[in-house]
């Protein structure tokens, strides 16, 4: 793997950094404490491409390959985690399922809508009573001549207020796995409802959404792949999506670096900057080696997916290495700020309160671990 990036790739993470340090970070906090980023963010991300990256031109996509789209992801989730996790979802888990299953009219209705940001999209898998048992889920679609009509509920949906559409799994079928089908499912279909979850622990500033389908008709072609296989869709989509929380992780990491040896260099105890004690250092170089180690494994996901190679054990890998990583990070960030770490007017309570979702959310560290260990053995423990 070559490690050395591109001209192009340093050139789009020049450019995401740039943005992110003049329209990010300084209203971050704000966002936060407002319980929502502001939404004309979405616009202006579309503006340069970065809802786009791996999407074809030909689709208003902006092309760029997968590590250049973790080095956009790693500026925006140094800069908030809430902005990151928006384009994580519409163009990671949505846009680019649809790229990959979607038909030529699919492509053609949702990918320039998406990549500018006209559109946003939301992912649509978790239900009340199915988080880790996704399989399971019980949203349904039956068919009526040549449309579904769907029924049920989904639960945690990040941009689920906001989003235009909705790739929504639903079973169709028998039990368990075989049984579910994806659907595009336009949120201004009569019947379909949404409710915004307030008093989240993070990601303050997304919307993240409970979603009600009461009988919502839609036609066969809003399906997206073929019925039964929905199920494929959603992992293939999260086998991806967990490397771009990784991604999103080493930016929160990089953050509580960047704000931690700030801090210890300028703050003075026992007549020394608190830089110099071998402690705050230890604090210092742990979150420094975290984020180093996260990024490599992040990266080497991005290397395989372009070179055509298994990947998704090695996300996995990445996913549950980042996400522990970066609260890890936080916590030590917020401990060289020591009380002034835990009041919000500095930054390193608010990195710790987003890296926390992390460790849940597109599978929780132990459904990684199992993951990783079934790659090992070939046994299924779920
Ligand atoms: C802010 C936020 C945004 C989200 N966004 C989305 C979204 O956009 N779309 C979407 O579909 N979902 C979304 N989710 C849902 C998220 O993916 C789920 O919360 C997650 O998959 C865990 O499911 P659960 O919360 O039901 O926990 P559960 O599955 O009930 O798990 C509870 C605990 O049990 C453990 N556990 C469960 N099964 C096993 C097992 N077999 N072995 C060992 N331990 C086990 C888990 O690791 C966890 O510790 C979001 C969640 C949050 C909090």
């Amino acid at each position: 793997m070559n490690l050395e990036l591109s001209e192009e790739q340093t050139a789009v993470r020049a450019l995401a950094a740039e943005f992110t340090d003049r329209e990010i970070v300084p209203f971050a906090a704000e966002w936060d404490r407002a319980e929502s980023v502001d939404r004309s963010v979405i616009g202006k991300l579309g503006k340069l491409g970065f809802l786009g990256l791996t999407i074809p031109e030909e689709y208003g996509g902006s092309g760029g390959d997968h590590l250049a789209y973790c080095l956009v992801l790693e500026e925006l989730g140094r800069g908030d985690s809430s902005v990151r996790g928006i384009v994580s979802v519409s163009l990671g888990l949505v846009a680019k399922s649809v790229n990959s299953y979607g038909t030529e009219e699919q492509k053609q209705h949702w990918l320039p809508r998406l990549t500018s940001g006209e559109a946003l999209a939301c992912f649509a898998l978790t239900e009340p009573g199915t988080g880790s048992d996704a399989a399971n889920l019980t949203t349904r679609a039956v068919r009526e001549g040549d449309h579904w009509l769907i029924s049920g509920a989904k639960m945690f949906i990040t941009n689920g207020t906001w989003a235009d559409v909705a790739l929504v799994f639903a079973r169709t079928g028998e039990a368990g796995h075989k049984g579910v089908t994806a659907f595009l499912v336009p949120t201004d279909s009569p019947g379909f409802g949404r409710r915004e979850i307030h008093g989240k622990l993070g990601l303050r500033g997304q919307a993240t959404a409970e979603l009600v389908f009461d009988n919502v008709r839609v036609p066969d072609s809003a399906r997206l792949g073929p019925e039964g296989k929905g199920f494929t869709v959603a992992m293939a989509a999260l086998a991806k999506g967990r490397m771009s929380v990784a991604a999103g992780c080493v930016g929160i990491a990089r953050a509580c670096l960047e704000a931690a040896v700030g801090y210890a260099k300028e703050r003075e105890q026992f007549g020394k900057p608190i830089a110099s004690y071998q402690l705050v250092q230890e604090l210092l170089s742990d979150i420094a080696v975290d984020v180093e180690a996260a990024r490599l494994l992040t990266w080497r996901v991005a290397d395989l997916i372009e070179r055509g190679l298994p990947f998704a054990t090695e996300s996995s890998v990445a996913k549950l290495f980042a996400s522990e990583a970066a609260v890890r990070a936080a916590n030590n960030a917020l401990q060289v700020f020591g009380g002034y770490g835990f009041i919000d007017e500095y930054p390193v309570g608010k990195y710790l309160r987003d890296a926390r979702v992390m460790t849940l959310y597109e599978g929780t560290s132990q459904i990684q671990k199992l993951l990783i260990g079934r790659a090992l053995t070939g046994v299924n423990a779920f």
